[in-house]
């Protein structure tokens, strides 16, 4: 396994464990299996990976106490835990803050997050509180490194760096959204701000392990050894300023892929990085709206809602699954799909005549299984 150094003598497995896409029981409620999942913490061990992320949601709240149960025949030196405060489940950061701890029955958190900054809650917590508290509770040695994950517009990231001096932050990276997304811009303004970059979704929720027909055998041509997640990993770990790529490992096979993957050290060359900007245009076509986030149709729309950001969510579902949509029904009634009037004024004004309303239909229906 490849280490990083983080700062004060940590060293950090260049592959971190996500648990929130645990194996789970085909049973009412789906809870964690328990049997399942405990083998793929092993697993992990075994191969050095030291890194292990949960939040106050996943799983309904049970992957937290899974996480402190399955590790806990270990040496609490031996790992390093990152959880997340998340704003919208509960805004007491301090009821919420004790209840973690209870749930992981540990007496500190290495990593602490606010968890998946949007561009809508943003301003309200920075104004709530949290930072000033959580900074004293690193005071007190009950977390040991603070920082952010987040899903919003530069702007906000803007803000988001001048309110603290961040340990690390999370961020979506991959070499699709790289290309489509403005997660490009989010890396350079960090590693200008010299803060660690923490990756989620390296693999765009499981896309570019699957990819499509055709970018999947430019990738099969180049190296029929290499599994497609396995190119998926390399582009991110390149990254100069990446510290840990988090994968939502639900698999023993997952396991074994991402550690021979972040063990060989085989860096991405340029020619390589061609290759996958190549693959990323070819799964393009694909992607269930191909939005490019150029906003024509923003001034258009009656109800001004924001369209590319509710097609960004979309895709997500649909790449990632419904609950990808959460987010969305934390935005104010009025900027949700529900309030879409069907005017077809944003279809008239996209270059690429993309069929907005029946979208939003579509998210009415997904987000009603929520
Ligand atoms: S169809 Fe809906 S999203 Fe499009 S402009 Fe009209 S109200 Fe806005
Ligand atoms: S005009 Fe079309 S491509 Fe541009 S942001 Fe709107 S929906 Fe997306």
């Amino acid at each position: 396994m490849l280490y990083k150094e983080f700062k004060d003598g940590i060293r950090l497995s260049r592959l971190g464990m996500g648990n929130m896409r645990l194996p789970q029981k085909n049973e009412p409620g789906n809870p964690i299996d328990y049997e399942k999942a405990k083998e793929i913490i092993d697993e992990t061990i075994r191969l050095g990976v030291n890194y292990f992320d949960t939040a106050y949601i996943y799983h309904d709240g049970k992957s937290e106490e899974f996480v402190g149960k399955a590790l806990a025949e270990y040496p609490r030196s031996s790992f390093y835990i990152a959880d997340k405060f998340n704003f919208q489940a509960q805004p007491d950061y301090r009821i919420q803050f004790r209840e973690q701890l209870e749930r992981l029955n540990m007496d500190y958190i290495d990593f602490y997050l606010l968890h998946g900054i949007q561009d809508n809650f943003a301003s309200a917590i920075l104004a709530s509180g949290c930072i000033e508290y959580f900074d004293q509770l690193k005071k007190e040695g009950k977390i040991r490194y603070l920082g952010f994950s987040f899903h919003g517009n530069e702007e906000n990231m803007k803000k988001m760096l001048a309110a603290y001096d961040w340990d690390f932050v999370q961020i979506q990276l991959n070499y699709y959204d790289w290309e489509y997304g403005n997660q490009r811009r989010l890396y350079e303004m960090l590693t200008e701000a010299k803060i660690p970059v923490m990756v989620m979704e390296p693999a765009h929720g499981g896309l570019l392990a699957r990819l499509n027909e055709k970018a999947g055998a430019l990738l099969r041509e180049a190296d029929p050894q290499a599994s497609l997640a396995s190119w998926a990993m390399r582009w991110v770990m390149s990254l100069d300023n990446v510290q840990v790529v988090l994968s939502g490992m639900g698999e023993l096979s997952q396991v074994t892929d991402n550690a021979e993957t972040f063990s060989a050290g085989k860096y991405v060359s340029d020619e390589e990085k061609a290759l996958l900007k190549k693959a990323a245009s070819l799964l393009r076509p694909d992607i269930a709206v191909p939005c490019t986030g150029c906003c024509y149709c923003c001034p258009n729309c009656p109800q001004e809602l924001d369209i590319p950001v509710l097609l960004t969510a979309y895709n997500d579902a649909k790449a990632d699954g419904a609950w990808r949509l959460i987010n969305v029904t934390g935005l104010p009634q009025e900027k949700q799909p529900s309030s879409c009037i069907a005017c077809g004024s944003c279809t008239e004004h996209c270059p690429q005549s993309l069929p907005v309303p029946q979208i939003m239909a579509k998210m009415i229906r997904m987000m009603s299984s929520l």
